[in-house]
């Protein structure tokens, strides 16, 4: 007999199971609106024009080789990623007061970010939103940190629910970690607006609160990316210190690359060296160091004028194209008479609709309609296009009355 014969079949990952269902489906007019990936109109996925000339320039480079990348990563691509996240012209960057390592995209930085507190910061609580991306509990507690939540998503009003929020971390113990997602939060597609993110950012510095960001849509909610980092920039401007796990999955379309950069942001360039010094214990018995080929793509395009201008036209073209489906899903279920105000389709942000459907409701769609999502309601918006409006509407409207 086996010596694993005790192994218990294990559940799907709630999001990552919704493609393995609709892999098995035959029907011809299944949908698949579960996981966060972009597609085209035609449902295709996209590699970027601006990916394929920087990855046609590293193939021509003779004088590339395969070495290994140092512990924390492609020099160049850190800097840059920084720039990108925190300004060009941010003070902390040119006093040297942060520390960028590359890590294995926004997944790896989170796990490098926790483990790291976990071994160096004198608080281990981690508070993060109700509800919000199915991984983030899992990371940090393998991670070493003890997951506490705070109140995010008010159902009633399909919006924020900023009393409850402030309430929250009003009442975390002094020094508790707290995540935030920096823009176009998953899976609500609720954002703070910049005046409640300046009220979350003085209670949270006056409670001695550690800020830690995730951006994993930075450019896809607005389709400007300076506009998406502005909530995690109001944190460095203060002087004080926070963390950034930053994803070039979504905003670059390099999903399999996993190419993402973990920042923390010191009081002093020489904390930030040693922190950075610590950061290499974490990553080296991890993984060693990461993957060379998308980090280098990233480099080439951020590096040179031409290639970034071109990227920002084709992330704006992502990000139109999802905001232009919610306002044809939303015309879609007004032309039906779905009964319900379907308004948050346009008010929310980013990748996601929470649509309000219930686990009953989305079972029927399921069913009936061949659409898949995730049990919560949320869909992926970029999994739409004009010609499946229509059928996702009809299953909406099915669902509800
Ligand atoms: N954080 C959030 C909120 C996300 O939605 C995602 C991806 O769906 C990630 C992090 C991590 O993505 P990746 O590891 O592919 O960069």
């Amino acid at each position: 007999d086996s010596v694993f014969a005790h192994v218990v079949q294990a559940p799907e990952d709630p999001i990552l199971g919704v493609t393995v269902a609709y892999n098995k489906d035959p029907s011809p007019n299944k949908l698949n609106l579960g996981v966060g990936a972009y597609r085209t109109e035609e449902g295709k996925p996209l590699v970027l024009n601006v990916v394929r000339r920087a990855e046609q320039q590293l193939v021509n480079d003779r004088s590339r080789v395969k070495e290994y990348l140092p512990i924390i990563g492609l020099a160049e691509f850190n800097k840059l990623s920084a720039k990108l996240i925190f300004g060009a012209e941010s003070p902390a960057i040119l006093e040297n007061r942060v520390t960028t390592v590359q890590c294995l995209s926004g997944t790896g930085s989170l796990r490098v970010g926790a483990e790291f507190l976990a071994r160096h910061y004198h608080e281990r609580t981690i508070y993060i939103p109700v509800p919000t991306w199915g991984n983030h509990p899992k990371v940090f507690t393998l991670g070493g940190l003890s997951v506490k939540t705070y109140r995010y998503y008010d159902p009633a009003t399909r919006g924020l629910n900023f009393q409850g929020l402030l309430e929250d971390l009003g009442s975390a113990p002094s020094g508790a970690i707290v995540l935030l997602h920096a823009c176009a939060h998953n899976p609500t597609g609720v954002d703070p607006t910049l005046e409640q993110w300046e009220q979350i950012r003085q209670l949270m510095r006056s409670k001695g609160l550690l800020p830690f960001f995730d951006s994993a849509y930075q450019g896809f909610a607005s389709g400007r990316l300076d506009a998406d980092a502005q909530s995690i920039r109001m944190f460095v401007a203060d002087g004080g210190e926070c963390l950034v796990a930053q994803s070039y999955a979504k905003n670059m379309g390099l999903y399999g690359e996993r190419v993402g950069a973990f920042s923390i942001v010191c009081k002093s360039a020489d904390v930030a060296r040693r922190v950075e010094s610590q950061l290499k214990l974490v990553i080296r018995p991890m993984y060693s160091n990461p993957p060379i080929h998308g980090a280098s793509i990233v480099a080439t395009i951020l590096r040179d004028r031409d290639m970034y201008n071109e990227w920002t036209v084709e992330l704006k073209a992502m990000a139109d194209r999802i905001i232009s489906m919610r306002h044809e899903l939303f015309d879609a279920l007004r032309a039906r008479g779905t009964p319900g105000d379907w308004s948050h389709i346009i008010k929310q942000i980013g990748m996601f609709t929470f649509t309000g459907l219930n686990s009953e409701q989305v079972a029927f769609m399921t069913k009936e309609y061949h659409i898949y999502m995730t049990s919560d309601g949320r869909i992926s918006m970029a999994g739409l296009s004009s010609r499946t409006v229509p059928h996702l509407a009809d299953a909406i409207h099915a669902a509800v009355t």
